[in-house]
């Protein structure tokens, strides 16, 4: 990694508003940012794209990737389910001379923080609550009961780690916290 090589990631428990915010992110600064597409097992949802939204693998092709040192970071996302950044994917998008946006999870967030340190920006999108996160998954309609209840969990515990990142966005305000990301993106960007 080169000294002026960054990497900006959004974290945030599902239902927290992450997907709008990187989704505008990457509308307003696409000279300066590209989204790093991940790998994962997990099955494609209908209106996904493989290659865009995730490049979809067997079990066996990622942890062939593990073995052969193809991740910056990995976690178990959900038990049994894998998800994945790639060297290579920084690398091409470095090399293309923008910054690579990870949306990731909050492990995975600090790892990458861990290696990476000052180059890192990493952001942390707080939801207004429980109850509003809760309400938000069940009308997004895409998980069963059971598997809401399991991100629930998760987010209870993520919320936990919150003081580890760079920036702390809440997001009890659409606009406003699109608006707050993009200052703190453009400002980690612009210096040095
Ligand atoms: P979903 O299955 O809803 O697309 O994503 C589930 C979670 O996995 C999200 O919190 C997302 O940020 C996280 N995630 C996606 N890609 C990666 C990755 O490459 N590494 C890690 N650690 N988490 C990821």
């Amino acid at each position: 990694m080169e000294a002026n090589n960054k990497i900006i990631i959004l974290t945030a428990p599902s239902g927290a508003g992450k997907t709008t915010i990187k989704t505008k992110l990457l509308e307003e600064i696409p000279e300066l940012l590209s989204f790093s597409v991940s790998a994962t097992t997990r099955k494609i949802r209908s209106g996904e794209k493989d290659g865009v939204d995730y490049v979809f693998l067997s079990e066996n092709d990622f942890k062939e990737k593990i073995d052969q040192h193809e991740f910056v970071e990995w976690e178990m996302v959900y038990p049994g389910l894998y998800y994945g950044t790639t060297v290579d994917e920084m690398k091409r998008i470095w090399n293309e001379g923008k910054t690579p946006l990870l949306d990731i999870d909050v492990q995975g967030a600090i790892n990458v923080k861990k290696q990476f340190g000052e180059n890192v920006l990493t952001i942390f999108i707080a939801p207004p609550s429980i109850e509003v996160l809760r309400e938000r998954l069940t009308k997004r309609g895409t998980d069963t009961a059971e598997h809401i209840q399991t991100r629930i969990n998760k987010a209870t515990e993520e919320i936990g780690y919150k003081n580890n990142f760079d920036a702390i966005i809440l997001n009890d305000d659409l606009t406003k916290a699109t608006n707050d990301t993009i200052s703190a993106v453009l400002n980690f960007i612009s210096k040095g």
